[in-house]
């Protein structure tokens, strides 16, 4: 069934300490947190990676960029993003739309949404109404709801441009 649609899931959870700022779905909120994580820990990014990635069954995120791996230290997730449309398994499938969820006590992320969804369509290469971001808080409870971490699961769905 090679000309059948493929959809992908992508889940990432990041610890938060105390700091001035996170990166989330390419944008940069600031607050007085920031993200423990050997890349700059987009969670959005990172679940949209491995959704893509996941959708064509070509591993995770971890198998093609190890966090042991001193490269990526700090590293701009926006570079994960390219390298893995790039990928060959990817040649031939174009992205129809992208669906994200974000999981954060803190930072509040209302205001921030219209230009998250602007920025995952510049890098995925999508109109805007093919961008969903909804953001909600844990109520309260759990290690998000507590403020020790945040979270993002992304689902995708790829057709055939070719073959
Ligand atoms: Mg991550």
């Amino acid at each position: 069934m090679p000309n059948h649609p493929r959809i992908g899931i992508g889940y990432d959870i990041h610890r938060l300490e105390a700091g001035d700022g996170v990166m989330i779905a390419g944008v940069r909120v600031p607050c007085p947190y920031r993200v423990v994580a050997h890349s700059d820990g987009d969670v959005v990014l990172h679940a949209l990676c491995d959704a893509l990635l996941g959708a064509v069954a070509a591993g995770d995120l971890g198998e093609h960029f190890p966090d042991t791996d001193a490269a990526h230290r700090g590293r701009d997730s926006a570079e994960f993003v390219a390298a893995v449309r790039a990928l060959p398994q990817l040649a031939g499938w174009s992205l129809v739309n992208l669906d994200v969820n974000i999981i954060a006590q803190a930072p509040r992320l209302g205001e921030h949404k219209p230009a998250m969804r602007r920025r995952l369509a510049e890098l995925f290469g999508l109109p805007l109404d093919a961008v969903g971001v909804k953001a909600r808080t844990n109520e309260g409870v759990d290690a998000i709801g507590t403020r020790q971490a945040l979270a993002a699961q992304a689902v995708v769905l790829l057709a055939r441009t070719a073959g």
